[in-house]
């Protein structure tokens, strides 16, 4: 049962230490994988002045939120067998969420992940009574998942938007009761029949929105793959379908539609999360904003329409180990608004790891996309970088 009295906060024990230890050890030692904990002795190794920028270790302990899981509960395709058989190296992956998960964690300098459901997740859900009814079994089954890892698994709410009310319902329920940090949305809901759905714009979700708003959490919009009759521009190419193309145009025109209904004038305080390092918009801001403008003179928006990227949108680097691209972005939106994930099973976690430790950054640019930023925005009881 769900209790309202049980702390959402993390134990501070691990990070500390952790820190401490990497304070007091040769850059070059710490690209061995990690230990659970820090050696006692270790610790006794912490220079008295450990607090100028140069004394920032590189490898942050960081905090990763694009990971995701599934149950066996949820690992039935339309046809009544496992999605495991298609793809069973990721899919056994994805069911782990015990000791291999925490392990790849620790090689991967992760001391905290933020588990979501597995796309499309609830989002697929034909009929709305359904949704409701598998979003909350969704949500407690993960609530137990996080409780035998404390300090190291945190929760994202599945929610089914095709019924507003009870999505707000259950987003409240899962942050007040369940301590988890906010909701994960696989982009359009399935509405009744597989050729009609519910974008996160439609106009009966603003009181949603405004719960949203209340609750003070970001959402997360993750894609999915287009509708079986949207699917025309990948015709023989399935190769394009999901993360290598489909999931940018999906997304990013599910972040568009946000934008130009107007939602972030009315809900200022929204935050939205876009993964893989904001789905190309931010590489467009520039003819976005002027092709737009152009198509739109007299605009009731109250910002060029690319400014609400550098304030209401979060960006992960999910699926996207790039240091240049990574740049770009914080160049555009600004560094506080950019953030380490790794998007596992899908990609690497350990590869994801590696990359943000040795990328070209400067530490302490490092450890806010590694570990701060997310501190601050999902506001968890960690110590800062540094
Ligand atoms: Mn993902």
């Amino acid at each position: 049962m769900p209790n309202a009295d049980l702390p959402i906060c993390l134990p501070e024990s691990s990070g500390l230490k952790r820190r401490s230890f990497m304070l007091g050890v040769p850059t070059a030692l710490m690209s061995s994988a990690l230990p659970g904990a820090p050696p006692a002795q270790a610790q006794t190794n912490i220079p008295a002045s450990s607090t100028t920028r140069t004394d920032i270790p590189t490898r942050p302990w960081k905090v990763a939120f694009e990971e995701h899981y599934i149950t066996p509960h949820f690992d039935i395709d339309r046809h009544g067998g496992t999605r495991r058989a298609h793809r069973p190296t990721v899919y056994r992956n994805l069911l782990d969420v015990d000791a291999p998960r925490i392990e790849q964690m620790d090689r991967a300098g992760i001391q905290y992940a933020i588990l979501s459901l597995n796309t499309p997740g609830i989002q697929a859900e034909t009929y709305p009574q359904t949704a409701v009814r598998q979003a909350r079994f969704a949500n407690d089954e993960l609530r137990r998942i996080v409780e035998r890892h404390p300090g190291r698994l945190g929760g994202f709410a599945a929610l089914p938007m095709h019924d507003p009310t009870a999505a707000a319902d259950e987003l409240e329920r899962a942050v007040r009761e369940l301590g988890f940090h906010a909701p994960l949305v696989n982009s359009f809901s399935n509405l009744h029949t597989d050729n009609t759905v519910t974008y996160l714009d439609d106009p009966q979700l603003l009181p949603f929105w405004e719960r949203v708003q209340d609750l003070g959490v970001p959402l997360y919009l993750h894609p999915r793959d287009p509708l079986p009759s949207q699917q025309l521009m990948f015709r023989d190419r399935p190769e394009l379908l999901a993360a290598t193309w489909a999931y940018l145009v999906e997304s990013s025109t599910h972040a568009l539609r946000l934008i130009t209904s107007g939602l972030f004038d009315r809900f200022p305080r929204l935050q939205i999360c876009l993964g893989h390092l904001g789905e190309a918009l931010p590489f467009y801001a520039w003819r976005l904003s002027a092709v737009y403008a152009r198509r739109v003179p007299h605009s009731k928006l109250k910002q060029d329409i690319t400014g609400y990227l550098g304030s209401n949108f979060h960006y992960t680097t999910s699926g996207f180990f790039d240091t240049a691209a990574t740049l770009e972005v914080m160049d555009r939106v600004g560094l506080d608004r950019v953030h380490f994930s790794t998007d596992y099973p899908w990609m690497d976690m350990v590869e994801g790891g590696h990359w943000l430790d040795t990328a070209e950054l400067g530490d302490d640019d490092r450890w806010r996309i590694g570990r701060g930023n997310a501190i601050d925005l999902f506001k968890l009881n960690l110590p800062p970088s540094a």
